[in-house]
């Protein structure tokens, strides 16, 4: 009896097992797929607004994939695929060329506001990241000033003088650096002494905790007074409620994103959502 409860055991471990590695594979084919017929990556952006005035100030370029049935497919499920496998590489190429002509029309039409791309940590340490960025500049003819990178601290914690080098030499060309999910990681100060950055993205689980949970208000706060202290714009992400706004503006937070103001949005509705006068100011 105990031995078929095993045997029952064992087989729903590997039926399990089994479904994801089909998933996975699936994931990959499509990512394979969708670097070669190129319309099955879109690019989504989420708008990035000033939390006293809900003016957008930016938006962030999310990558996403469509399946063969037309679902979307997340980032969460296809960018580690992509990091093992190599394909970050020309995904994130995909990304940065594709928001740099976007935020180039956009700028044309009279909408002056920079995008951020995603940059992973394999591509921050692939030597071609500078190279490739001046390319996409060129050929989509966006000024630098209007491109920021967002990179985790995983990049920096593999190779730290080449990061600092490659950041260095971007800030020269004139391009913005954030360091995203702030908080999330080791946080080590001694990188914000040194890295030539601009912005720090305060990751959304200390936002989501910070109503309830006491340590979480008092992370934030700190997060916040570190950025101030050290010159650096601070961007709250996942910000959901008016409480979390409300909240994070009495702290001295500047600056936001999340569902409360927009999801990411395809580029017409991005256009459309630009188009529309802010309506979530404080005097709402
Ligand atoms: P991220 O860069 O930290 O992006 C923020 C994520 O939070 C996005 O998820 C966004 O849709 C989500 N978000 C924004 N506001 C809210 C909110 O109010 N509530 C909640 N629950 N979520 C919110 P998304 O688009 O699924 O992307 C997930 C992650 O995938 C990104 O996290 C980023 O690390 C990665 N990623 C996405 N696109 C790219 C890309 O082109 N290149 C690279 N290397 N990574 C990417
Ligand atoms: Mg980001
Ligand atoms: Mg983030
Ligand atoms: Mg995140």
């Amino acid at each position: 009896r105990a031995k078929f409860e095993g045997g029952d055991v064992y087989r729903v471990f590997t039926k399990e097992l089994e479904v994801s590695l089909l998933q996975r594979r699936s994931t990959e084919e499509l990512l394979r797929r969708s670097l070669i017929n190129t319309e099955k990556l879109e690019v989504f952006y989420q708008p990035k607004v000033d939390l006293a005035t809900s003016q957008v100030i930016g938006v962030e370029a999310l990558a996403r994939l469509r399946d063969d049935s037309g679902k979307i497919v997340s980032p969460i499920e296809f960018i580690p695929i992509a990091e093992e496998t190599g394909l970050i590489i020309q995904l994130g190429n995909l990304v940065l060329e594709r928001a740099c002509q976007d935020c180039y029309e956009w700028n044309q039409k009279g909408h002056k506001i920079p995008v951020s791309v995603n940059i992973s940590a394999v591509q921050c340490l692939h030597n071609d990241l500078v190279n490739t960025i001046e390319t996409s500049m060129q050929t989509s003819g966006l000024e630098p000033a209007l491109l920021e990178l967002e990179v985790t601290e995983t990049a920096f914690i593999r190779d730290f003088e080449d990061t600092l080098e490659k950041f260095h030499q971007l800030k020269q060309i004139g391009i913005s650096i954030s360091i995203d999910d702030f908080g999330k990681g080791y946080s080590n100060l001694t990188y914000l002494r040194r890295l030539e950055v601009d912005k720090l993205k305060l990751d959304m689980s200390y936002v989501r905790g910070m109503l309830e949970n006491p340590r979480d208000y008092e992370i934030v706060k700190t997060i916040i007074n570190l950025g101030q202290s050290m010159n650096l714009d601070i961007i709250a992400e996942g910000i959901e409620t008016e409480f979390h706004r409300d909240a994070l503006l009495k702290l001295g937070c500047q600056y936001g994103q999340g569902y409360y103001y927009a999801k990411p949005l395809p580029h017409d509705a991005l256009l459309d959502y630009l188009n529309k006068p802010a309506k979530k100011g404080l005097e709402a």
